[in-house]
């Protein structure tokens, strides 16, 4: 499938997971954002794609927009030494770059889209931050459900030969069809969640 698809419908599945809180909301953006798009990775010698500038474009502000909720209390604690002093944090984050490169380096749908990095980049992310960690695997696994519905096969169980259902192409009329439920779908939760949060919060009040 197409980013922006990956994207509404990674970003759907997480918002689904989440609890009804504004902070649970903002981490499913921000995990679901990344986790959905970063199988992709492997297509960034394709600089002149249109969809992938859009995708991560997209990914960039829904990321963005999970965060702004974060950020002020994020700023207000963060500092460069605690993270150049906390070893596992810094061995996680080396890690996470070099599992990264490799799956830059490697062909499309390859070990990019594998289950080995899936969980293994999900477990540096906990470390780094757990509650991120869920979210991002969540659009990681939707990513590779919507890829194997396609017709190239994909390296899910990498380095075994690549799987795939072949119902679908990429940039068909599925495609479009998954993109307005993942856009109907995150749309219609983050109002349902809101709301349910609001409740809550007037019962407490
Ligand atoms: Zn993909």
């Amino acid at each position: 499938m197409m980013s922006k698809t990956h994207l509404a419908v990674g970003v759907a599945a997480c918002l689904a997971a989440a609890p009804a809180t504004v902070e649970g909301l903002s981490y499913a953006l921000m995990g679901g954002a990344v986790g959905s798009l970063i199988c992709d990775i492997d297509r960034s010698s394709e600089r002149t794609s249109r969809d992938i500038k859009q995708g991560w474009a997209l990914a960039f502000t829904v990321f963005f927009a999970g965060f702004m909720h974060e950020s002020y209390t994020y700023w207000q604690t963060f500092k460069a030494e605690h993270l150049l002093s906390d070893p596992l944090k810094l061995v996680c984050l080396g890690s996470l770059l070099v599992l990264y490169l490799f799956a830059i380096s490697g062909a499309h749908r390859g070990f990019s889209h594998s289950l080995l990095l899936c969980v293994g980049s999900a477990v540096l992310i906990y470390f780094l931050s757990k509650q991120t960690c869920l979210f991002y695997l969540i659009g990681f696994l939707m990513h590779l459900l919507l890829d194997v519905l396609n017709k190239k096969p994909v390296r899910v169980l990498f380095p075994a030969r690549g799987i795939c259902l072949g119902w679908f192409y990429a940039d068909g009329l599925a495609n479009r069809i998954l993109l307005l439920l993942g856009l109907s779908a995150s749309a219609g939760l983050l109002m349902v969640k809101f709301q349910v949060y609001g409740n809550i919060l007037q019962v407490v009040r």
